[in-house]
């Protein structure tokens, strides 16, 4: 096999016929009759197999037994048109050398069961699955365009601290990090010495890296963080993990229509990018799971989002709860919208993606803008159909004296705040910021319907696999 570059299938697939190539790749299946084998191989470098076609008596035949399901080759040979195949090429193999064998009783991978919920058992297995392979080059597809989206705007991918004494605003509960022995705690007046921990006091794995990107925006105008995020959530949904990743953009200078603009052009912009760079994988998507995927991907691009106060929401979701529609949680002015009620605004109600504005300062935060009607704050979340929330901000409340109030007035902590305090106390400006789930976005771009299944090593309550 010397002196052959290993071709990806990929580039392969759209290869010219008479070449003499190398492929390197996972055997999907194997068929034929005694002379003739045609063995499907991937890559991973596309949802699609190239077909390698295999003259039976030209190899040994131990050799052929052994190429099975799953198992690993390198082959050499001619790529030719392909007459009986969905694709243009195949290869005609001259060469093959086995890597590694795949007892077909053993493998965790049958076709026999490909059920979501049966991967998620085999889930060390399940990457090498069409249809994780899919979602992993999409998920890299959308990493990949979210920097070149800030980047094309000139903003600062910002890293904020994973470990960290800051609760950012109880945005969920936390998992705390120690080196302390959990067997013989170290006290002081009977309460736990955290003097005696590793940073000298308490600390946690982050919820969410805004404050500290706030700091970044006070000084270089416009940051963006992209990394991991830990919430202790007990609960079993299919939107939640314990370990997500979050982008997080933080600006200088923007009011809260500046903040919206932004968001929903953010969105838009990646699903543009999937629908332009990752064709393939979401039209198998669209065939395996979820058929209205890509027209739903296609409407989000050439619709204006529709922008609600969260009052005209409820008040639309009482007129429906009289009409007769029924919700499982109940709802009225100053509650904390649940996914279905979300839902029903964006898929029964508008049928369109809503940018949901000026709630209840109760159910917010303590550092959003407070409105002049003294109630409401200038949070926004985007919701989308099939999901609910994918996006939460905010335009910050930048006076010193009203988040000061707002801090007493919540009881706050304020000797762990101080730092933050001083954004408003030195040089303060109005600004904006707002966090997308990461999964929850590709949840959206995927038509998946379990965050499980968007994530490569899942994290939830009693499930740390890996
Ligand atoms: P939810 O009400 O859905 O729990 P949240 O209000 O707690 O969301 P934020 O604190 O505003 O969410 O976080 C910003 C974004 O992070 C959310 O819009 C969502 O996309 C995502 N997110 C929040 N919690 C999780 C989680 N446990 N797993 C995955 N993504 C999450
Ligand atoms: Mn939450």
């Amino acid at each position: 096999m010397e002196g052959l570059k290993r071709s990806k299938i990929k580039d392969l697939l759209n290869g010219k016929a008479g070449e003499e190539v190398l492929v390197k790749g996972w055997v999907r299946t194997k068929r034929g009759n005694k002379q003739l084998k045609f063995i499907a191989l991937n890559d991973g470098s596309t949802i699609n197999n190239i077909q390698i076609v295999v003259n039976a008596e030209q190899f040994d035949k131990d050799l052929i037994t052994a190429i099975g399901t799953g198992a690993s080759i390198a082959v050499k040979g001619k790529l030719v048109s392909s007459t009986g195949s969905e694709q243009l090429v195949e290869v005609q193999a001259e060469d093959i050398e086995l890597y590694g064998a795949c007892d077909p009783m053993r493998y965790p991978i049958q076709k026999k069961d490909t059920s979501l919920e049966y991967l998620r058992t085999v889930a060390h297995m399940r990457l090498r699955t069409n249809t994780f392979g899919a979602i992993l080059r999409i998920r890299h597809s959308m990493a990949f365009a979210i920097h070149k989206f800030f980047n094309d705007k000139g903003f600062v991918y910002l890293h904020t601290p994973i470990i960290t004494e800051s609760d950012a605003e109880g945005a969920g509960d936390m998992f705390q990090v120690t080196t302390m022995d959990l067997s013989n705690v170290p006290t002081h007046k009977n309460k736990i010495d955290y003097s005696k921990d590793f940073f000298g006091k308490k600390t946690s794995l982050t919820v969410s890296g805004q404050l500290e990107g706030e700091l970044g925006a006070t000084a270089v105008g416009e940051i963006y963080t992209f990394g991991p995020t830990f919430r202790a959530e007990n609960s079993n949904t299919p939107r939640h993990l314990a370990e997500f990743w979050m982008i997080e953009p933080e600006m200088a200078f923007y009011d809260i229509n500046d903040n919206m603009q932004l968001s929903e052009e953010f969105v838009k912009y990646l699903v543009k990018y999937a629908l332009d760079n990752c064709k393939d994988d979401l039209q198998f998507l669209n065939d395996k799971y979820d058929n209205s995927l890509i027209e739903r991907l296609e409407q989000v691009l050439n619709t204006e989002f529709v922008r609600l106060s969260y009052t005209e929401g409820i008040e639309i979701l009482e007129k429906a709860i009289a009409e007769g529609h029924k919700f499982e949680y109940p709802v009225h002015w100053g509650t904390d919208l649940q996914s279905e009620h979300e839902r029903y605004l964006v898929e029964t109600h508008f049928g369109k993606p809503v940018i949901l504005i000026d709630f209840p300062k109760d159910i917010k935060a303590f550092y959003m803008k407070l409105n002049d009607d003294g109630k409401t704050v200038r949070g926004m979340d985007i919701l989308v159909p099939k999901i609910g929330e994918i996006v939460g901000g905010s335009e910050r409340e930048a006076s010193l004296e009203k988040l000061e109030a707002r801090i007493t007035e919540l009881n706050m902590n304020r000797k762990n705040l101080e730092w933050y305090i001083d954004t408003r106390r030195f040089g303060s400006v109005p600004h904006s910021g707002f966090g997308l789930g990461f999964e929850r976005l590709l949840l959206f771009v995927t038509g998946m319907s379990n965050i499980r299944d968007v994530i490569p090593f899942p994290r939830t309550p009693k499930n740390a696999e890996f």
